[in-house]
């Protein structure tokens, strides 16, 4: 389970355990100021995997300082260089394909085949940022009169970035960021999760052989509440693209509220509904409702965890949904274990709770309270919840997911949008205008029909209520990283 660890990568000079340094000015430094490490566990084991840098203040500091000193030339580099980089940081991610799969799924929990589509698909954001950029267009209008203009809006980048990512999707999140970030002329400070760091350990190695000028993108490790937030106050800091959960977006939008211009980009939490009409064909809508709820053993935050089923076709749904969960979707096969002891606890009480209030256990059951061997936890279908349950109403991130049905379009539509969370959802019909007339008026930031997890880059990607503030993906990212000034030329 330890692929070539060293693998030309930097150890520490003990070679282990596993340690994991930032990485500033193209440099792994070793540790200043303190001599803190925080484990991180190898979710099938429960055994300690790495050790990551507790980054204290003024290890954020240093990092900020170095970002600070490359943004003046890094903002003046032409699209096509900046492109061309960017371009060769795709391919040498493309070389180290399987090295940053096996270490996701070994870091994450997440199964090897997941880990190599999500390490795909962080190639294409650098792809996709490095092409974006070279063919921008943009507007010019002529103001008639005595005062007439000629008049356009430009933009530059911002400064310098807060970047920072959770633990489901480590690398593919965190290259959603620093992609866009490098292209549109900003550089940054990347703070990955410190449950899952090992992929963006490896990026900084990536960087470096990519040529990428030092200081231009920095990776720090350590706790939220320390360096998170240290990073996220820096008055340097111009700018905070962060994904993670609803209240860590909260507390980030308090700290940063007095520094009014500083840009913010907050993707959070989701609790997702997926409405399954009566005119389905069950063949396709019970694989596709089970891949909603399970990918990732339900750690991805657009995972599908409320589904609402039309009474007429709602018995049988259950049973051939219940039966195809159990037979496709089982642990240590297609199933990983949840990230880490905390996380275990976290679902844990969500299907305590569930039982409490006696709720059917379709499948699944609850785990024992300590986790053996690992944090496994079957995937688990619930019915009977009341929709005022918290197991309904929050957000569980983890294998289970709760089956109702409901009489009329209308009522589906009330029952998807009960929830404060508003991040995406899945619509089941082959009604065409139903497809409009349902999925136009769901409160979510990503409406997929008929399908799951399809993503186009060039499109918005966010939420609604409390699952964001602003949008990312193509000219969206465009104004989260760039200043807009509009000139008037006589
Ligand atoms: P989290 O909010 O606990 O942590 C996310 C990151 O923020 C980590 O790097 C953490 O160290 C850092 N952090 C924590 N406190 C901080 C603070 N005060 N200041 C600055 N940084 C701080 O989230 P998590 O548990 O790692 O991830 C799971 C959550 O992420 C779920 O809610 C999930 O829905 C959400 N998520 C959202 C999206 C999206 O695109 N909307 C994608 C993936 C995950």
């Amino acid at each position: 389970d330890t692929p070539e660890r060293a693998n030309n990568y930097p150890t520490d000079s003990a070679g282990s355990p596993f340690r994991i340094q930032n990485f500033i000015d193209n440099e792994f430094v070793e540790n200043t100021k303190t001599d803190e490490w925080i484990d991180t566990f190898n979710p099938r084991t429960g055994e300690v995997l790495a050790q990551v840098h507790k980054s204290t203040a003024s290890d954020v500091d240093r990092a900020v300082d170095a970002a600070s000193r490359a943004f003046p030339s890094w903002s003046r580099t032409t699209r096509q260089e900046r492109s061309e980089i960017l371009l060769r940081i795709g391919s040498i991610l493309e070389e180290k394909r399987e090295l940053f799969a096996v270490w996701e799924s070994i870091d994450q929990g997440k199964t090897l085949a997941r880990a190599r589509i999500e390490v795909d698909r962080a190639i294409s954001n650098f792809r996709y940022f490095a092409t974006y950029i070279l063919h921008e267009e943009g507007a010019v209008r002529f103001v008639d009169g005595p005062s007439s203009t000629l008049t356009y809006e430009h933009r530059s980048p911002v400064g310098v970035f807060a970047l920072i990512s959770p633990w489901n999707m480590p690398l593919y999140l965190l290259t959603w960021k620093i992609a866009p970030c490098l292209a549109f002329g900003c550089t940054g400070v990347a703070k990955p999760s410190e449950v899952t760091s090992i992929t963006a350990f490896l990026l900084g190695e990536v960087f470096r052989q990519a040529k990428l000028p030092p200081g231009v993108m920095n990776v720090v490790f350590g706790d939220g509440p320390g360096a998170g937030s240290t990073l996220v106050k820096s008055p340097r800091v111009r700018g905070v693209s962060f994904t993670g959960g609803t209240s860590t977006g909260i507390r980030i939008r308090q700290d940063t509220v007095a520094d009014i211009g500083k840009h913010l980009s907050l993707e959070l939490g989701g609790k997702n509904p997926t409405l399954i009409f009566d005119d389905v064909d069950l063949a396709k809508a019970v694989p596709l409702a089970a891949q909603a709820s399970f990918e990732n053993s339900g750690q991805i935050c657009l995972c599908g965890s409320r589904i609402y089923v039309h009474r007429k076709i709602y018995e049988t749904f259950l049973s051939e949904f219940v039966e195809y969960v159990q037979r496709n979707y089982r642990c240590g096969e297609t199933v990983g274990p949840v990230v880490s002891r905390q996380h275990y606890a976290k679902v844990r009480s969500y299907l305590l709770q569930a039982q409490e209030e006696n709720a059917r256990f379709h499948t699944g059951e609850l785990p024992d309270e300590a986790p053996q061997n690992g944090y496994w936890i079957k995937p688990t279908v619930l019915g009977g919840v009341r929709t005022d349950s918290r197991v309904m109403r929050e957000e569980i991130f983890g294998p289970v997911v709760t089956v109702c049905p409901f009489e009329t379009e209308e009522e589906a539509i009330e029952l998807a949008n009960d929830n404060p969370n508003g991040l995406a959802s899945v619509l089941m019909t082959t009604d065409v205008s139903r497809m409009r007339r349902v999925g136009e008026r769901i409160d979510a930031g990503l409406v997929w029909v008929n399908c799951w997890l399809v993503r186009e880059l060039g499109t918005a990607f966010g939420g609604m209520k409390v699952s964001g503030t602003g949008r990312e993906g193509g000219a969206q990212s465009r104004d989260v990283f760039t200043n807009l000034r509009t000139l008037h030329v006589r």
